[in-house]
């Protein structure tokens, strides 16, 4: 465990159990076609074949850029769309059988976090109320008097005490941070093992940010719940989650630790992210820089969804999609990049060149399809 300069705590121990799983998971829109009939039969390729594993106690980080497919993986991991392929395990059983026993325990236990807490609450019901529906679904025989004590001990655990100061009141009454943690309190009533969070902090006036994310860390930590944390910010990745996943155009194109993946980032993706972020300790060149946009998802580029982008593209990067390549000890990067040729080896130098220290000079080795 260490305690990094921000003030959080980041467990740095191999990860644990895995309880929610995601393989090969695909999701296709299909997008509605104007009244003259263009556009029929074509689809958003929101999500394409993406497979990672969510541990017990474990922060897992989703980066990526606005559209990336982020919050629609999340949706899916949830069960809340139907997926196009692939599939979902809780527990090592697949999850499919809608209505079936492990469809049910699958949608109480995997509980999202959205963005934005005002939209999630009914604005003419108390927080009272709204607490007392959630804990009257997960606790079915418990009296009124102890559905209240459970209530009471939800806010506490959340950090909003005295809990008769919340409970009276409504939505908007009440700041975001306050109402982030009152849908974490509603969230726990399920007695979750897994949190999904889509930018749970984003909303949030940045001085409270980082009270929010410690709340979660301490919840992931002490009920050994399995957290996603969605978010465009890869500084905040850093510090937060032990593992990092970018996603782009809809795909996973780099994975590993937190550590690995900031600060000896493999793919060019990931390091335009990291140069595109804003930081502090340089605040002389805080203007934004132009870093493109990213493609459409209903016609994407051919070979690597990335190449028209990407300042190191090769000619192959056009043509062929590239597998992942195992660059560190559990990093990988979907980038060709990392082939073993001399092309290659051209590209990564004047990565180096541009990246210094940071970037990875050796080529990788292919990681099977098969292996998550
Ligand atoms: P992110 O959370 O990374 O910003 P999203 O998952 O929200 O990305 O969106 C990914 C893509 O999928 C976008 O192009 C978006 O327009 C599309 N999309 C998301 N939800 C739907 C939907 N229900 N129907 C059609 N397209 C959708
Ligand atoms: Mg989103």
């Amino acid at each position: 465990m260490t305690t990094t300069e921000t003030g959080m705590v980041r467990n740095e121990t191999a990860p644990g159990v895995a309880v929610l799983e995601a393989r090969h998971v695909t999701k296709e829109f299909p997008v509605r076609g104007n009244p003259f009939g263009r556009g029929k039969g074509r689809v958003v390729h929101a999500v394409d074949d993406v497979s990672l594993v969510l541990y017990a106690g474990r922060i897992t980080a989703l980066v990526g850029e606005s559209g990336s497919g982020k919050s629609t993986f999340a949706r899916l991991l949830a069960a809340l769309h139907p997926l196009t392929r692939g599939e979902i395990l809780f527990k090592g059983e697949k999850v499919d059988a809608r209505g079936g026993r492990r469809f049910r325990e699958h949608v109480s236990r995997v509980q999202l976090i959205l963005q934005d807490p005002f939209g999630s609450f009914n604005p003419v019901a108390t927080i009272a109320r709204t607490l007392m529906r959630a804990v009257r679904i997960h606790h079915r025989t418990a009296s009124p008097a102890r559905r209240k004590a459970i209530i009471d001990d939800l806010l506490a655990q959340v950090s909003l005490r005295p809990a008769a100061q919340f409970t009276q009141k409504y939505p908007h009454e009440l700041s975001g941070g306050q109402l982030q943690r009152i849908s974490i309190a509603r969230a726990l009533a399920a007695d979750p093992a897994v949190f999904l969070a889509d930018e749970p902090v984003s909303s949030l006036d940045v001085s409270i940010r980082l009270g929010v994310l410690n709340l979660l860390r301490k919840l992931t930590e002490e009920r050994g719940v399995a957290l996603l944390y969605v978010t465009h910010d890869i500084a905040s990745a850093r510090y937060f989650a032990e593992d990092t996943a970018v996603m782009y155009a809809g795909q996973l194109v780099e994975h590993g630790s937190s550590e690995q993946v900031t600060q000896n980032a493999a793919h060019p993706y990931t390091q335009l992210l990291i140069s595109s972020a804003p930081d502090p300790s340089r605040a002389d060149e805080n203007r934004v820089p132009d870093i493109g946009q990213p493609p459409s998802l209903i016609n994407p580029p051919s070979g690597c969804r990335f190449h028209p982008r990407c300042p190191f593209a090769m000619e192959r990067c056009a043509e062929e999609a590239p597998p992942r390549f195992a660059v560190d000890d559990g990093q990988w990067a979907r980038c060709w990049l990392y082939a073993d040729d001399d092309e290659a080896a051209a590209g990564r130098a004047q990565n180096a060149r541009l990246h210094g220290t940071g970037a990875i000079r050796r080529a990788g080795r292919p990681v099977p399809d098969g292996e998550l």
